[in-house]
């Protein structure tokens, strides 16, 4: 009897051991970090982190987001045709008729018209004429920096003359998009990225763990990290030479955090800086702040807002976040001051 009792207490006792060794295996693998890093789109680099997922699912969710990504990257661009693919250049191209498009490109004109509202035309997407010229020179530029220029001003003023949002037709019903000027062309760039990025976070929702995604200027983190404290992610201080050194840390749970800044994208004629974002009204890049970050709950409106508040004043860019439920904002000056919503989480540790 008592040695049936001891090897009960034995067997009992090596289940408990294998139990814990179970546990502590799959706890593990919960808190295993990892990461999967894609070169090819939106001209940045995108990278997923999540804990949580066993490498089997975590596999399976970057498939399904490197799939996500091509596909956006490829429908969104603005410059190119693929074989086979109406995307955004087939429109511009086709400027002046009808084109069917697939409804992802309907959702994301539609949202540039509303953008375009929301931001009193500071976004308008129905600027590429514009946009072109300070594309142009700036890859130009890149080839060749000591023969780098600016934009004629009397070409920008005749580009700005095909810039009227109101006549790109988005029929949601018969998905055909047209661009009844023949002269204007969409640059769907302030917006198409936080798009993407929104897109894929909700995909990436149907995966096991907890999910960052970062694409260049885009943060959309997915819930809490997995023992419930806040991911955080750094604000490239852009007045550092490096992109190594933060001028702030944001604590994220469900949320979407862009940044837009000149130093992200410039090219420099004579000792002068040209930034990427332009201001509509003068034609020029915009020049105000060093940065703006905009925190909210959807990585395409934030996308839109960044660029919004990057382009007006540091007052009507507080305006501007303040009417907008759930958004903050911190923008840096161009002597490093900071300047922040009420509400931005700043992460101090
Ligand atoms: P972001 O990096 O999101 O701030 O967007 C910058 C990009 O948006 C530029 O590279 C252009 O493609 C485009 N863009 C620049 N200025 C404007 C503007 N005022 N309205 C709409 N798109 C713009
Ligand atoms: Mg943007």
């Amino acid at each position: 009897m008592k040695r049936i009792g001891s090897i009960k207490i034995f067997a009992a006792a090596a289940l408990l051991l294998c139990l814990a060794f179970i546990q502590s295996c799959q706890a593990a693998a919960q808190a295993q970090k990892r990461t999967v890093t894609f070169f090819n789109y939106f001209d940045t680099v995108i990278t997923i982190t999540a804990y949580g997922a066993d490498k089997n699912e975590f596999d399976l969710a970057a498939a399904a987001a490197d799939d996500a990504f091509s596909q956006y990257h490829r429908l969104f661009d603005i410059y190119n045709r693929y074989d086979s693919l109406t995307n955004i250049a087939s429109v511009n191209q086709a400027a002046g008729q009808t084109v069917e498009v697939s409804s992802d490109i309907i959702a994301l004109i539609e949202f540039g018209k509303q953008a375009y509202d929301v931001t009193d035309g500071a976004v308008n997407i129905a600027m590429g004429a514009v946009l072109r010229l300070w594309h142009d020179c700036r890859t130009a530029a890149q080839s060749d920096p000591a023969a780098a220029s600016v934009p004629l001003e009397e070409e920008l003023l005749a580009a700005s003359a095909h810039c009227d949002i109101s006549l790109v037709e988005a029929d949601a019903q018969n998905n055909t998009v047209t661009l009844a000027d023949p002269m204007m062309s969409l640059d769907v760039g302030a917006i198409a990225k936080g798009f993407a990025c929104e897109r894929v976070a909700e995909l990436l929702r149907a995966y096991n763990g907890s999910y960052m995604l970062n694409c260049g200027g885009a943060v959309r983190t997915l819930s809490a990290k997995l023992d419930g404290t806040p991911w955080v992610a750094g604000i490239v201080d852009p007045l550092a030479d490096d992109s190594q050194s933060y001028a702030a840390r944001v604590a994220m749970m469900d949320s979407a955090l862009s940044t837009s800044g000149s130093y992200i994208r410039y090219f420099t004629v004579d000792g002068v800086e040209y930034g990427h974002i332009i201001d509509p009204k003068t034609l020029q890049p915009a020049r105000g702040h060093a940065s703006v970050s905009v925190l909210c709950a959807d990585a395409t409106l934030a996308d839109c807002l960044s660029t919004a508040c990057f382009i007006l004043s540091a007052d009507e860019a507080l305006q501007l976040i303040e009417s907008i439920d759930g958004a903050e904002m911190l923008l840096i000056q161009n002597d490093g001051t900071i300047i922040k919503t009420e509400g931005f989480p700043l992460n101090q540790s």
